[in-house]
C-alpha cells in the first residue's frame, strides 16, 4: 500500500531557491544566545528536507557558537542563510575530521564555543562526527546535543512496526557479496531493522533484502520524507519489491527502509543461530561479558540468568585448552 502526503508546510531543503517551498516564517533577527556556553561543542540536529523542523535551540546556538563545523560549508550555508545565521563555518568531513579535532579542541580550550552540524539531521548517525566526539570527550571537553530530526527515527515512528526493540544498520555494504553477508548476520535479530538506501542502489537492495530475510516479512519504505513527495509503501517484502519493479515507487530521492525482525517466538532455533552470532561479533569486539548479557536480554527473549550464563558458555567455548 502507498500512501503519499505532501506536508502541510513542505520548506524543501532541497529546493532552497525556489521560495514558493520555504515556509512563511522567518528568522530575519538573532534570538538571544543565552543558551550558548564558552568551551563547549554542541551536535546540533538540522532539518532532514523541511526547513521548518529546524528547532528554536538549533538556531539559537548556531548563532550563538564562534564556530560552525560542518560537512559541506556550502551546503549549509543554504540553511544557515536562510535563518540569519553569519557565524564563522569551516569544513568537517570524513576526510579531515582527525585533523580538524586538533584544531576544535584548541578552539575549545581558548573558551569558544563550536557547533558540529551535517549535511542532514542528526551528526554522527551514518554521518561525520562520531570521532571528533569522541576525542573531544576523552579530552574532557563538555558535548551537549541539540536534538532534532533523524530520518531512521522519523520512518520507524511512522512505520507501525514494533519499535520496543530495533535495530538501526544504516547503510548496507554497496557490492553484492558483503551485502548478502551482512544481511544473513541481521536475519534472525528479534528487531525492526532499519536501514539507509542511496536511490541508485535501493532496487538491487531491496531485491537483496528479498533473497536473504524471503518475501513475507512486513516492510515499510519512507521516502523524501517531510518534503513535497513524501511518501510510504507498507506491505510484505514480495510487495514492496513489486511496488519497485512496476514503478510505484520512483527511484529517486532518498529512502528508509524498514524490515520486521526475525519472529523469535515462533522459531526457536532461529533465535539460537541468532544469539550465537550477536555473542561471537561482540566478543570479537572485545565487548564485556556483562554488555553482551544485557544485549542479549534486550535483544532476544532469553532472561538475563540464561543470558549470563550463554555468554559464560560461549567464552569458556573459546578459550584454548589448558
Ligand atoms: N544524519 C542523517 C540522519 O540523522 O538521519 C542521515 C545522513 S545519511 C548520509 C543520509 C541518508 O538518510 C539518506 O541516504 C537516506 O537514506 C536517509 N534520509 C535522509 N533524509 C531523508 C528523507 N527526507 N527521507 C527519507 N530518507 C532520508
Amino acid at each position: 500500500m502507498i500512501t503519499e502526503h505532501t506536508p502541510a508546510e513542505p520548506g524543501d531543503l532541497t529546493e532552497v531557491g525556489n521560495t514558493d517551498f520555504l515556509p512563511e516564517v522567518q528568522w530575519a533577527e538573532p534570538i538571544p544566545t543565552r543558551w550558548v556556553e564558552p568551551g563547549v561543542l554542541y551536535v546540533v540536529a538540522t532539518p532532514i528536507g523541511n526547513l521548518a523542523d529546524m528547532t528554536a535551540r538549533a538556531i539559537a546556538v548556531l548563532q550563538g557558537v564562534d564556530v560552525i563545523a560542518c560537512e559541506d560549508t556550502r551546503h549549509a550555508r543554504k540553511l544557515l542563510d536562510h535563518f540569519a545565521i553569519r557565524n564563522r563555518v569551516v569544513a568537517l568531513h570524513e576526510h579531515n575530521e582527525a585533523a580538524r579535532t586538533t584544531e576544535v579542541a584548541g578552539w575549545l580550550s581558548a573558551g569558544q564555543a563550536v557547533a558540529l552540524i551535517s549535511d542532514a539531521g542528526t551528526p554522527a548517525i551514518s554521518d561525520p562526527g562520531s570521532l571528533l566526539v569522541r576525542r573531544l570527550a576523552e579530552l574532557g571537553h563538555p558535548v551537549s546535543p541539540i536534538p532534532g530530526t533523524c530520518a531512521a527515527i522519523a520512518a520507524l515512528s511512522a512505520s507501525g512496526l514494533d519499535s520496543t526493540h530495533f535495530w538501526f544498520e544504516g547503510f548496507l555494504p554497496a557490492k553484492a557479496q558483503g551485502r548478502a553477508a551482512r544481511l544473513q548476520q541481521l536475519a534472525p535479530l528479534p528487531a525492526t531493522l532499519i536501514f539507509y538506501e542511496a536511490p541508485h542502489r535501493i532496487r538491487a537492495m531491496l531485491q537483496a533484502v528479498c533473497a536473504e530475510l524471503g518475501g513475507t516479512r512486513q516492510a515499510v519504505v519512507g521516502r523524501e520524507m517531510t518534503k513535497r513527495f513524501e511518501s510510504f509503501v507498507r506491505g510484505n517484502l514480495a510487495q514492496v519489491c513489486a511496488a519497485l519493479d512496476d514503478g510505484s515507487i520512483p527511484e529517486r530521492g532518498e529512502f528508509v527502509v524498514l524490515i520486521a525482525g526475525a519472529d523469535a517466538a515462533a522459531s526457536p532455533a532461529a533465535e539460537g543461530i541468532a544469539v550465537a552470532r550477536l555473542m561471537d561479533v561482540l566478543i570479537a569486539e572485545q565487548a564485556p561479558a556483562r554488555m553482551i548479557a544485557r544485549l542479549l536480554t534486550q535483544l532476544t527473549s532469553l532472561k538475563r540468568n540464561e543470558a549470563y550464563a550463554a555468554v559464560q558458555a560461549r567464552l569458556d567455548e573459546g578459550r584454548p585448552d589448558e
